[in-house]
């Protein structure tokens, strides 16, 4: 994939180079003049009007994502390169380009062995517990479901889930715990697939009898707990699903899977060339 340039204000892709911009702390930048509108633009590349540098904003998201705090990642950034910014801008960052990189990977197609694992999870959010479902392909560890919701388990929430797994296509079967609300939800969401002859098994694995929990799913839930636990910007709830949707991110694109050593997108087919600074890649795709 190649980034093409286009006018920020017409979107036309005929140019010519003219000049350049002169930038505090992103050094020179390239300025176009657009044949279309006859306007002067700087190429978007994500990063359009930023006032700090790219390898800083993209190492900022890759720290807060991976182990550290708003807060922590400010002082190193002062301590260790002399940038000061708040631990404000930190999240501000995050929850952009988590954004604009979300609409990107939405449109990708990965390829999933159809063996999913999903379940649920709370998380604590302002004294109550919001409620994440997620669902993970075996084969390629790859996370492709998931709803975050401000209400207790339901059949509506189980449902709404349930239909973004289906909406992968590629369903094989689908294990879970025995919770109440997954068999009704199942039946009412994959009832039609049974006369297409097009069967989606529905596992369910009774822990209290099976004695067996489901690792499969636990290891990346614990993965996500972990780092949520110091998520300041988890107070309000339209802030939340954006961080999350930041670890999902983080999890498929961003870090070699320990137990497979592999990027779980490239497992499933999605070979984007990331290069070392992944973030900045995908941020690069995403305009
Ligand atoms: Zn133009």
């Amino acid at each position: 994939m190649k980034v093409e340039i286009k006018c920020v204000h017409c979107k036309a892709r005929n140019y010519i180079k003219k000049g350049y911009r002169k930038t505090l702390k992103r050094s020179k930048i390239q300025k176009f003049l657009c044949l279309g509108c006859n306007r002067y633009f700087t190429n978007d590349d994500g990063f359009y009007r930023m006032r700090n540098k790219e390898s800083i904003i993209t190492m900022s998201i890759d720290m807060y994502l991976s182990n550290l705090s708003s807060r922590k990642m400010r002082n190193q950034l002062r301590r260790h390169l002399g940038t000061r910014i708040s631990h404000v801008s930190v999240l501000d960052w995050v929850r952009r380009y988590v954004k604009k990189v979300s609409k990107f990977v939405d449109t990708l197609k990965p390829q999933l062995s159809g063996k999913y694992y999903a379940d649920e999870t709370e998380i604590r959010r302002n004294k109550k517990d919001d409620v994440f479902w997620c669902a993970v392909d075996w084969d390629t560890r790859f996370i492709h479901s998931t709803l975050y919701s401000g209400r207790p388990q339901n059949v509506e929430d189980a449902k709404r889930f349930l239909r973004r797994i289906k909406a992968t296509g590629q369903t094989k079967y689908i294990q879970t715990d025995a919770g109440v609300f997954y068999p009704r939800a199942f039946r009412n969401v994959f009832a039609f697939h049974k006369k297409n002859n097009n069967k989606v098994e529905h596992r369910i694995n009774n822990v209290s009898k099976t004695k067996k929990h489901n690792v499969r799913i636990e290891t990346v839930f614990s993965k996500i707990k972990d780092r949520v636990d110091d998520f300041r910007g988890l107070k309000a709830l339209w802030s939340a699903p954006i961080l999350i949707t930041g670890l999902v991110i983080q999890h498929n694109f961003i870090e070699q899977h320990s137990a497979v050593k592999d990027y779980p997108c490239e497992r499933a087919g999605l070979n984007l060339n990331l290069f070392e600074n992944r973030w900045l890649n995908l941020i690069g795709f995403s305009c």
